[in-house]
């Protein structure tokens, strides 16, 4: 393995490496994303579970977890619905009792 191969791995390393922080952070994005879809069409099991597939499937592309996060973040904010997690807020207080999320 000559100089330049080495700096070529290292290269693909690093870029592998961002892209699995990414993909991490987006997954964990990618729940609250889902949940914030299945709680708007009602409480239902199997359509956060559908929606758990196809954000999770979205997370594995940098950028496009973080864009339908950011899109969609405020999807249920009539609803009480927290913006990281998806769970239901608390009347009283000022943080998630999920995520503890500051929401006020
Ligand atoms: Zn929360």
């Amino acid at each position: 393995m000559n100089n330049t191969d080495a700096v070529l791995w290292i290269a693909i390393f690093l870029i592998f490496i961002v892209w699995y922080v990414l993909v991490m952070v987006q997954s964990y994005l990618s729940y609250g994303t889902a949940y914030r879809w299945a709680k708007g069409g009602g409480d239902n099991g199997l359509a956060l579970v559908g929606w758990l597939l196809v954000f999770g499937a979205a997370s594995l592309i940098p950028g496009l977890g973080l864009y339908f996060w950011f899109k969609y973040r405020h999807l249920n904010d009539s609803l009480g619905i927290c913006v990281r997690c998806g769970n239901k807020l608390p009347s009283i207080g000022q943080f998630c009792n999920y995520c503890g999320s500051k929401f006020r």
